[in-house]
């Protein structure tokens, strides 16, 4: 989020669902933190941008809530991801994720 309260967006299409970022690895959200709702799974290619200019898309299973269009990512799992994919074929020298 910008100072002026604007939302930093990639490209030109309104996101498709909600998202959010867990960053408690204890927490697995089987119900949604919103509704209280049982949450399912999905999986989706999330899009990651990599400081300076690296575009990473993991095709990663999330918690989805049905009821809210919520997708939850859990942060450490992300985090091993792109860690086996730096250490695959990238160096990372930043990890921004916005949410
Ligand atoms: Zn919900």
């Amino acid at each position: 989020m910008e100072k002026n309260g604007v939302r930093k967006q990639f490209g030109c299409l309104p996101p498709k669902y909600n998202f959010c970022l867990n960053p408690y690895s204890e927490l697995r959200f089987s119900r949604c933190p919103d509704c209280q709702n049982k949450t399912g799974q999905r999986k989706l290619p999330l899009l990651i941008h990599v400081e300076p200019m690296n575009l990473i898309a993991l095709n990663y299973t999330k918690r989805y809530c049905r009821r809210c269009d919520l997708l939850i990512g859990h942060k450490h799992e992300i985090e091993q991801h792109l860690t086996k994919c730096s250490s695959r074929s990238m160096i990372l020298k930043a990890i921004k994720i916005s949410a």
